[in-house]
């Protein structure tokens, strides 16, 4: 591993210069001098990426990390790699939120070409090694900070595993883990830098099974029930359907299994299906039409049907106060810049996306206005936002153009051009944390704008709540 120190030094003086109040300039500060060790450990976790649930030393060593550092470490039953590290006493608390999973199929070279490290194993694709990370040493910047000014509150960094579609953060949620906190801060690696303020998506994954009646399909086709034949109604129901749901819904399957053989019905047949729309309480009500096309395929087929949800995820609840705090933060944090050889590596990296619009490197540089256009996307982080309220920002770990859950990504995360963006986040991280620890009045008008966005709704996770940590994913 080479570190631009040189480089990075020199970007540090001039967010230094850009930092007038002596209290940021301490922070920035706290978070340079203990950058090494966890640009170190972001790329460690880059090493041995684990999916969802099996992210044994990519949790290890975050919370032996924090825990060297005088955090305390909370454990949660049934969920060994998820954990909360704290330091401090009473209210306010700020939570930070790290993942470290990644992504199976993605592993990849920290080379501008496709080159696997290990053929079909994992990689960090979607760049959480840097997330967790940037984080945990944000947790410990913060720490610094409150010894030094006598600050009172918690800091807390929660260690959150399987986002990829494991929705492991539904879990903490049900084990409690948010249920003291006052704020919680996200941010997500990107292509750009700009506080969030979109609500990404709600979805659905789910399994739906038929189980009907075999027989040869020519001597006595009479006596069976096809399980492929209610499959075909229920994707012609909801391919129907698409016409009378709202414009944002998406709704998206594929066949996973449709039987053994052309001259034998079909006893089972299954499909993978994804629903999504921006808010959950709407999204509830098209899955229980989706649910409908099933139960039809199923009785005009004469077979059985089985609907098994494997994850589900809520929108994100928008918060204006954290919103305005993180783009505030940002902007003192900076953006990222490349030196010569960078930009060398992300023009060969970009050569391979053609047919992608490329804005230009410099937007990298830049803090953009907060993103108030739809995501396309889910996380999470959403069903986080219903229990508390969350702020969340996109840094720039990638080269502007190059898309999340690709092997190009998954290479930059392990570079020099992804711990730039890392250490983006981690400055803004601190620096928000520690304005929320400083201002109570900041950390009611987030809980404000929480009771505002919640409206007399309640959390509740499609999720069904039989659901073990460990089962489910897509
Ligand atoms: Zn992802
Ligand atoms: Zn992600």
């Amino acid at each position: 591993m080479t570190y631009h120190r040189a480089t990075l030094g020199l970007a540090l003086a001039s967010l230094l210069a850009a930092a007038q109040d002596p209290g940021q300039r301490a922070a920035l500060d706290a978070v340079e001098k203990l950058a090494p060790r966890f640009r170190e450990i972001s790329r460690q976790i880059w090493e041995q990426p684990e999916v969802g649930w099996q992210e044994k030393q990519s949790s290890a060593l975050l919370r032996a990390e924090l825990e060297k550092h005088g955090f305390r470490i909370r454990s949660f039953e049934g969920m060994p790699t998820a954990f909360a590290a704290e330091w401090g006493e009473g209210r306010p608390v700020i939570g930070i939120l790290g993942e470290y999973d990644a992504l199976p199929g993605l592993s990849q070279e920290d080379v501008p070409e496709r080159r696997p490290r290990v053929q079909g194993a994992p990689g960090h694709g979607c760049g959480h090694n840097l997330f967790g990370a940037a984080s945990a040493l944000a947790a410990v910047a913060v720490k610094e900070r409150m010894l030094a000014l006598g600050l009172k509150g918690t800091v807390r960094f929660y260690g959150t595993p399987a986002e990829e579609g494991g929705g492991g953060k539904i879990f903490l949620i049900r084990a409690g883990a948010f249920r003291d906190a006052d704020v919680v801060l996200a941010w997500h690696p990107g292509d750009f830098n700009a506080a969030d303020d979109n609500p990404y998506l709600a979805n659905i994954s789910a399994r739906i099974r038929f189980r009907g009646t075999p027989a040869h399909a020519a001597g006595a086709p009479e006596a069976g029930r096809s399980a492929l034949d209610a499959l075909e109604l229920t994707a012609h129901a909801v391919n129907l359907m698409r016409e009378h749901v709202p414009q944002e819904t998406r709704m998206h399957y594929i066949v996973t299994s449709g039987g053994a053989a052309a001259n034998i019905v079909p006893e089972s047949a299954e499909m993978s299906i994804i629903v999504r729309h921006p808010d959950l309480a709407e999204l509830a009500r098209i899955w229980e039409r989706v649910k409908k096309c099933a139960e039809a395929g199923a009785l005009a087929t004469e077979t059985k049907v089985e609907i098994e949800i494997t994850s589900s995820y809520a929108n994100f609840k928008r918060n204006p106060p954290l919103r305005d705090l993180l783009d505030r933060s940002l902007r003192l944090a900076g953006g990222v810049r490349y030196t010569d050889a960078e930009r060398a590596f992300i023009e060969k990296i970009r050569a391979t996306l053609a047919g992608r619009e490329m804005p230009p490197l410099e937007r990298a540089a830049e803090v953009l206005p907060p993103k108030t256009s739809l995501s396309s996307v889910s996380t999470d982080v959403g069903d986080v936002s219903w229990v508390v309220p969350v702020g969340h920002f996109t840094a720039a770990t990638m080269p502007p153009g190059v898309p999340l859950h690709t092997w190009q990504s998954t290479a930059c995360a392990g570079t020099e051009i992804g711990r730039k963006g890392m250490m983006v986040a981690a400055r803004a991280l601190t620096l928000a944390t520690l304005e929320l620890l400083a201002s109570p009045d900041l950390v009611k008008q987030a809980r404000a704008a929480f009771e505002e966005a919640m409206r007399g709704q309640t959390y509740r996770s499609l999720l069904p709540e039989d659901r073990r940590p460990g089962q489910t994913g897509h």
